[in-house]
């Protein structure tokens, strides 16, 4: 039976970057060496990471003044490590969810924070949107998707020239991106690009160096951007399936391309939702309601065919809907690597449950 992987992450990549990768593990580039065992300073892996680099900055059309570079460590290392280079005296910061409430505790280490608004007392079932952003902060902080609760800002958010940074670990590469007020955008690998292992971070270059504390070498971006983030051993192997991954991106026909596939998909996943009598939305606020991370309930009546229906999905091949605890439920997560009918199968099968109850 086909499966159909829906994990919030680790999660579902492309059968051509899952081959490119096999292949590339037994004979890496001709070299008769596995792409584990050579050398990362050597010529074809240095071909690797550049292309990569390259083709990331191509397919998210950024900026001149940004570089890309692959760092270890998660997202979450990225949580101490955004503050410890921008944050000066004070920050604003939206929190949306349990991601921004980390990354709100580790910025606290480095100074003044400013939680502009939050919706934890809703269980982070919208995003706020009327809050103001003082102008003396250094950076104004969000995370795009709420992964664990099925939250999106849609649009990249701004407020007057206040350098903004941004959690894009679950919806990069599923929108196209306007770079004008971003400083710092990062997205740990293993939900749209590559297996875990590594982190992208894209950073506006002339915005680094303005703090002054000391900045230990490894957590300063400097290094990273300066050795072409060659400055230490980087993880070979997600950084070959992240080339694979954007190459793929890049046949499917580039970002804009891929945002169309992705309203698609929600798009046919929240109407059934909406529209099946057993189902319905956790997301309170519709316009906020994730193309990436689809999170949904039974009804109220039919609150008791939870356990039956996530056996009933498991038996048609739906694998990892089981919704994260802090929400029950369920949760289809529908990342690029997500085809159309996987999707429509996660529909077809809500539909036959039902049919027959
Ligand atoms: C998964 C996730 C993280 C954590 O990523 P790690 O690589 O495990 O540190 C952070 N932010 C968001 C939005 C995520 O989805």
């Amino acid at each position: 039976m086909k499966k159909y992987n829906f994990y919030a992450g680790p999660s579902i990549l492309s059968e051509y970057a899952i081959k490119k990768t096999a292949e590339a593990v037994i004979d890496f580039a001709g070299t008769g060496l596995s792409l584990m065992e050579v050398s990362h300073r050597g010529k074809e892996f240095t071909a690797v990471i550049n292309e990569a680099r390259a083709l990331i900055k191509e397919l998210l059309q950024i900026p001149e003044d940004f570089d890309v570079v692959f760092l270890g460590g998660g997202a979450s290392m990225q949580f101490c490590m955004a503050p410890y280079n921008f944050l000066e005296k004070k920050a604003a910061f939206l929190d949306t969810g349990t991601w921004a409430s980390k990354a709100i505790k580790e910025a606290k280490i480095f100074g003044e924070v400013n939680v502009v608004a939050s919706s934890k007392a809703d269980n982070y079932t919208y995003i706020p949107k009327t809050y103001e952003v003082p102008a003396d902060v250094d950076y104004f902080y969000y995370c795009t998707n709420n992964t664990i609760y099925g939250t999106e800002t849609h649009k990249d958010l701004s407020f007057g020239n206040i350098p903004v940074i941004a959690d894009m670990s679950s919806d990069i590469f599923s929108r196209p991106i306007d770079f004008t007020h971003y400083d710092l955008i990062f997205a740990g690998a293993q939900k749209n690009l590559a297996p875990a292992g590594v982190t992208l971070v894209i950073v506006r270059k002339s915005a680094l160096g303005r703090v002054s504390r000391p900045i230990p070498t490894m957590l300063d971006y400097r290094t990273h951007v300066d050795k072409e983030s060659m400055f230490n051993t980087p993880p070979v192997l997600p950084i070959f399936t992240a080339l694979q991954t954007a190459k793929w991106y890049q046949q499917l026909g580039g970002v804009e391309a891929i945002y169309k596939i992705n309203m698609e998909k929600a798009g046919i996943l929240y109407d059934e939702i909406d529209n099946n009598r057993m189902f319905k939305g956790t997301v309170t606020c519709k316009e906020d309601r994730s193309i990436m991370n689809v999170c949904f309930v039974m009804a109220d009546e039919y609150k008791d065919l939870e356990e039956d229906f996530a056996k009933f999905a498991a038996e048609a091949g739906m694998v990892g809907i089981k919704g994260h605890r802090s929400v029950g439920g369920f949760r289809a997560s529908i990342y690029n690597g997500m085809p159309l009918a996987g999707v429509q199968a996660l529909v077809d099968t809500m539909k036959k449950f039902a049919a027959t109850r």
